[in-house]
């Protein structure tokens, strides 16, 4: 079967199934051009709990998906390939969470959504990486907060906030890669780009975004040239989408694995055979449920 074949096939199944397929903004160029939305994370899973269709097909990594069946209980929510993991979400377990809890009674715990199901029902509020600033300042009269799992994230928002965060050693094995070397390599021979990077990796940037919020930046500022520093999956979705404007990756070795697992054919065969099914189970999905609907609420 040929490329233009499966796509046939995957759009009369989606079809039948009442079937919607979500892509993350890091997924491959074929995975991206068939999915209905293409976003972050937290901006899929809530765009598919306002659809109504009864199948979500989650292409992206494994905690993706748990969010999308913590918003979505009823829908049914696949995966296309059930070893997409993140190795920053499997940094944390909810045991240990639970630990540092008993020793920071006090504190307040701050995750962010590239955790487990598990862990975001130990938390008090959920954040992203557009509004982990904003989630902790809204916790204005806590004296510690649990920031968990992303160190470097952690430190950003610590850096703008007055809050004493206790962060948890996680970080992106992915955007770790963008060094401070790789942006300045590419500011000598793009003199004139801007930088923007994801706070997973802050380095030497003009402006440190979400992937939502590099979307948006492309379409909005006046550069004409952009050094993005993020996973380079991104870069397909802002070269289509603003076809007059130049994007540079910080670094080429910035690629997550994990996301390139989705394929095209595996999303047919996930359609054919309406696996792999991830389903939070009731106990574990409503906690988690109010720790993200309380950060959509301040939102
Ligand atoms: S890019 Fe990093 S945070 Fe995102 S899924 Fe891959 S490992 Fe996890």
């Amino acid at each position: 079967m040929n490329d233009s074949e499966i796509v046939e096939k995957i759009h009369r199944l989606k079809k039948e199934r009442n079937a919607v397929i979500l892509a993350h903004n890091y997924q491959i160029s074929e995975v991206q051009d068939i999915a209905d939305y293409i976003g972050d994370s937290l901006g899929l899973s809530v765009t598919a709990s306002k659809t109504d269709a009864d199948v979500i097909i989650f292409c992206g990594v494994h905690f993706m998906a748990e969010t999308a069946s913590i918003l979505s209980p009823d829908k049914i929510v696949l995966m296309p390939d059930i070893n997409a993991g993140c190795p920053m979400a499997d940094m944390i377990t909810a045991d240990a969470l639970r630990s540092l809890k008993k020793e920071h009674q006090k504190a307040k715990v701050v995750s962010y959504v590239n955790t487990t199901a598990e862990v975001k029902a130990e938390s008090d509020i959920c954040c992203t990486s557009s509004n982990a600033v904003h989630v902790v300042e809204s916790l204005k009269d806590i004296y510690e907060i649990i920031f968990v799992p992303d160190k470097y994230l952690g430190h950003y928002v610590s850096t703008k906030t007055n809050c004493k965060m206790i962060p948890w050693n996680g970080y992106c094995p992915s955007h770790v890669k963008i060094l401070p070397e790789d942006i300045l390599r590419q500011k000598k021979s793009y003199p004139e780009a801007k930088v923007i990077v994801h706070p997973e990796c802050t380095q030497l940037a003009d402006e440190a975004l979400s992937t939502g919020g590099m979307y948006k930046y492309a379409k909005t500022s006046d550069a004409s040239e952009i050094i993005v520093g993020t996973e380079i999956g991104m870069l397909y979705r802002l070269r289509k989408e603003n076809p007059d404007k130049k994007f540079y990756p910080a670094s080429e070795r910035a690629v997550c694995p994990n996301m390139k697992l989705t394929t095209l054919e595996k999303i047919l065969w996930s359609l054919e055979d309406m696996k792999y099914l991830v389903k939070v189970p009731r106990d574990i999905q409503v906690r988690a449920k109010r720790a993200v609907d309380k950060m959509i609420e301040i939102s």
